[in-house]
């Protein structure tokens, strides 16, 4: 097999048509506003939360800004438990904050916290559970709910993977007090950089509205320590226009990973990472896992090899948060105490998945992949 001429990205952001863009963009010049609580802010909120079915949204600059914003609202001090097995700002977003991170093991199916070692990592510091859906799979989510109602924690989401996601028809936002979106460039849905926060009801969306706004809350009034949060005029009108694209980029992703799911169906030792039944999946990632014993070669070398064919895959998420410089040397992040967590961040690769990746390029993945087994490549 030869290296494709371009590298393939493990992702490519939805660009919607350009003029749907301007079109949008001519409202903004006409109105002369750019940002602080404008229109299409406003049109574009409205869209997502009848689109996540969720009851409350408050829109954001990027998705890190979002999560802390949501720490504050909720005012969680001391500890909080999270996974290693996440993008760098989960835990960032704790320390911060002055919250120090506890890691917990994952469950080994889910690749998301599992409730019974959250339980046994609570102190009487710990405020709160900080979860992920990684890859949009959602957290065990009555299994974290019952161990925080237990113990009076508060619930956060990480959902930046699981924009869409739904269980049992219920919208991912509608879960814990409260949900984190990205809507990043390498997201599913984006605003270039932006996200939000979902919530249940209307005075936390008025306080996480103060607390995105300098907790500003008239003139001549300041409540808290706010920060500048704000989502503005340009994002939005990004935003509507790729909203708009999203249903037909969605059916290309199902397609393709159908394609995968057929082209490594029977590769011993390589499974896709799918959510149980009942889930509505993101869409967003198309996750593998390679155990080296049965597969003969490892996720590493797999890596490598379509490297060598100029295909850019992402060992997401290694290494663990928890062997971070700025973590490692936490009680929590003992590697000996997070051994589902090492595992999985051994054997997991990220392939490319985007509407216009052409399906041939799927099958010289896939193919490339196989060639991989028992060594040779
Ligand atoms: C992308 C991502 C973030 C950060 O979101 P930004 O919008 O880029 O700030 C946080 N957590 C996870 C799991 C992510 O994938």
């Amino acid at each position: 097999m030869t290296p494709f001429d371009k590298p393939v990205y493990v992702t490519a952001p939805l660009l919607p048509p350009l003029e749907a863009v301007t079109a949008r963009l001519a409202d903004v010049w006409a109105s002369g506003w750019l940002t602080n609580n404008g229109r299409q802010q406003e049109l574009l909120e409205a869209a997502l939360r009848a689109y996540l079915g969720v009851p409350q949204l408050s829109l954001f600059n990027n998705g890190t800004i979002a999560l802390f914003t949501a720490l504050r609202a909720l005012d969680l001090r001391g500890e909080v438990i999270t996974t290693p097995f996440t993008f760098p700002a989960t835990p960032h977003a704790l320390a911060w904050s002055g919250v120090t991170p506890v890691f917990a093991d994952i469950d080994p199916v889910r690749l998301t916290l599992d409730p019974a070692r959250v339980e046994e990592a609570i102190t009487p510091r710990t405020t709160g559970i900080l979860g992920v859906h990684v890859y949009g799979i959602p957290c065990d989510l009555d299994g974290l709910q019952q161990v925080a109602d237990r113990h009076g924690l508060k619930v956060i989401y990480d959902g930046a993977h699981a924009f869409g996601t739904r269980v049992n028809g219920a919208g991912i936002g509608t879960f814990g007090d409260i949900t984190m979106l990205s809507f990043h460039a390498t997201k599913l849905f984006h605003t270039a950089e932006g996200g939000a926060l979902a919530c249940r009801d209307e005075a936390m969306r008025e306080r996480i509205n103060q607390l995105k706004n300098f907790g500003i809350i008239d003139p001549e009034t300041v409540l808290s320590i706010g920060l500048n949060g704000k989502m503005n005029e340009l994002q939005a009108v990004l935003g509507l226009a790729v909203l708009d694209c999203l249903a037909e980029e969605i059916d290309r992703r199902k397609a393709l990973l159908q394609l995968y799911r057929r082209a490594l169906g029977d590769v011993d030792g390589v499974t896709m990472v799918e959510e149980p039944p009942g889930i509505e999946s993101s869409y967003q990632y198309c996750a593998i896992r390679i155990d080296e014993a049965r597969f003969g070669c490892s996720r590493d070398d797999v890596h490598r090899a379509l490297m060598n064919h100029n295909v850019i895959s992402r060992k997401y998420f290694f290494p663990l948060c928890s062997d971070y410089a700025c973590y490692r040397d936490l009680p929590s992040a003992d590697p000996a105490r997070l051994p589902v967590a090492r595992t999985a961040a051994m054997q997991v690769l990220c392939l490319p998945l985007y509407g216009s990746l052409p399906p041939e390029t799927v099958q010289c993945i896939c193919d490339i992949i196989a060639s991989c087994r028992g060594g040779a490549s």
